[in-house]
């Protein structure tokens, strides 16, 4: 039985069944899983494929972004 993925439309017989918040979604790989549910980093974009580091509410790739983003907002309250 095939199924088709919700992202590239790919109809496949082995495909990635992941339920977000009880929500199931079908992939035919990774990568479409990653373009559909991977949330992007709020300073450079990228997409977070890692544990990644929430701050002021929001998420980045790493300590670094984070770091750039509450520094600027910070300067501009100042
Ligand atoms: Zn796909
Ligand atoms: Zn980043």
């Amino acid at each position: 039985m095939t199924r088709t993925c919700e992202v590239c439309g790919n109809a496949s017989e082995r495909v990635l069944e992941i339920a977000v918040g009880g929500k199931p979604h079908v992939f035919d790989s990774f990568e479409c899983a990653i373009q559909a549910l991977a949330p992007r980093c709020a300073h450079c974009a990228c997409r977070i494929m890692g544990h990644g580091i929430e701050a002021e509410g929001r998420v980045f790739c790493c300590a670094h972004c984070a770091g750039r983003v509450v520094a600027t907002e910070d300067a501009g309250l100042a």
